[in-house]
């Protein structure tokens, strides 16, 4: 008998276990909209031209090695990746307090992060969004976070429950951390105007809170890097202290490669380098060192500047195919007489709708319709193409009616 014969069958990720139940469905008419994958009109996965450029250049590089890098990982894709968040004009970096790690995509960057905190934070406790990207607890609570929950989304008006926020904010323990997704919340597509992120700022600043950025999807919101890294560099033009987790999966398309940056915006040079110093620690015992191709295809691209330009039209485009199927879904069921308001489709921004469609709802347009998504009703806009719009509007008017 094996020695493992103990050890039960644990269930699927909520998030990527909609794949799995997708892969097995033999119905031509499937449709996966559970993952935050981009796809074509074509439903296809998009690698970026500017990618592929990227790596033609890197293979005919004779002087190319494999050799390990840095425990920090590569140090220009670590200064271009600051840059590109924090803004090129940064004062933050001009100063040298900025302390940036290579890390394994946003994920493996929110870990570090929450690792080391949990190590050198005076406050263990961190206050993430009601409801959150599914995976975000996990990571926190095993790196030894404590994690607790702000009000975020009111289903009622579909829109952000600022007072809520503010409320549970403003009766956090001084100190205590504060996940917040940069731009193109997931998964309400809710976002604070930049009015509201100013009050939210103003009252994490009185209260000494730490904010700790979530930023998945930079150009992904509106299509503009700048204008999606507003939150952020609002938080460090007044000199204050912050993290900020990046992943170059949806906005360069390099998923699979798990490219993204951790930084610590500190006080002053010595406590980043201090900082830095500490982060090798948690780092070399987790996995030594990153991985090589993806940050070198990141830094090939953000230090060129056509290559910089051309990525920017690519997201362009990326971003508003996503805002016409918010438009083209929203048409088809205001077409159909659909009950209800569907205006949130495309007020919210982003890669998500959250439609508002219950769990029996989904279950049953799962079922009759081969359409497949996370239970709580949130789908994925970039994995949708016009000629699937009909087939998704069918579904979702016989689920409401
Ligand atoms: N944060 C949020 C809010 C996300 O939606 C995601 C991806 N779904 C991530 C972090 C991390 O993604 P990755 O590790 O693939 O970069």
């Amino acid at each position: 008998d094996s020695v493992f014969a103990n050890v039960v069958q644990a269930p699927e990720d909520p998030i990527l276990g909609v794949t799995v139940a997708y892969n097995k469905d033999p119905s031509p008419v499937k449709l996966n909209l559970g993952v935050g994958a981009y796809r074509t009109e074509e439903g296809k996965p998009l690698v970026l031209n500017v990618v592929s450029r990227a790596e033609q250049m890197l293979v005919n590089d004779q002087s190319r090695v494999k050799e390990y890098l840095p425990i920090t990982g590569l140090a220009d894709f670590n200064k271009l990746s600051a840059k590109l968040i924090f803004g090129a004009d940064s004062p933050a970096i001009q100063d040298n307090r900025v302390a940036t790690v290579q890390c394994l995509s946003g994920t493996g960057s929110l870990r570090v992060g929450a690792e080391f905190l949990a190590r050198h934070y005076h406050q263990r406790t961190i206050y993430i969004p009601l409801p959150t990207w599914g995976n975000h607890p996990k990571v926190l609570t095993i790196a030894g976070l404590s994690v607790k929950y702000y009000r975020y989304y009111d289903p009622a008006t579909r829109g952000l429950n600022f007072q809520g926020l503010l409320e549970d904010l403003g009766s956090a323990p001084s100190g205590a951390i504060v996940l917040l997704h940069a731009c193109a919340h997931n998964p309400t597509g809710v976002d604070p105007t930049l009015e509201q992120w100013d009050q939210i700022k103003q009252l994490m600043r009185s209260k000494g809170l730490l904010p700790f950025f979530d930023s998945a999807y930079q150009g992904f919101a509106s299509g503009s890097l700048d204008a999606d890294a507003q939150p952020v560099r609002l938080f460090v033009a007044d000199g204050g202290e912050c993290l900020a987790a990046q992943s170059y999966a949806k906005n360069m398309g390099l998923y699979g490669e798990r490219v993204g940056a951790l930084s610590f915006v500190c006080r002053t040079a010595d406590v980043a380098s201090r900082v830095e110093s500490q982060l090798k620690l948690v780092i070399r015992p987790m996995y030594s060192n990153p991985p090589l191709h993806g940050a070198s295809i990141v830094a090939t691209i953000l230090k060129d500047r056509d290559m910089f330009h051309e990525w920017t039209i690519e997201l362009k485009a990326m971003a508003d195919r996503i805002i016409s199927m918010r438009q083209q879904l929203f048409d088809a069921l205001q077409s159909r007489g659909t009950p209800g308001d569907w205006s949130h489709i495309i007020k919210q921004i982003g890669m998500f709708t959250f439609t508002g469609l219950n769990t029996e709802q989904v279950v049953f347009m799962t079922k009759e319709y081969h359409i497949y998504m996370t239970s709580d009703g949130r789908i994925s806009m970039a994995g949708l193409n016009s000629k699937k719009v009909p087939h998704l509007a069918d579904a979702i008017h016989e689920a409401v009616t």
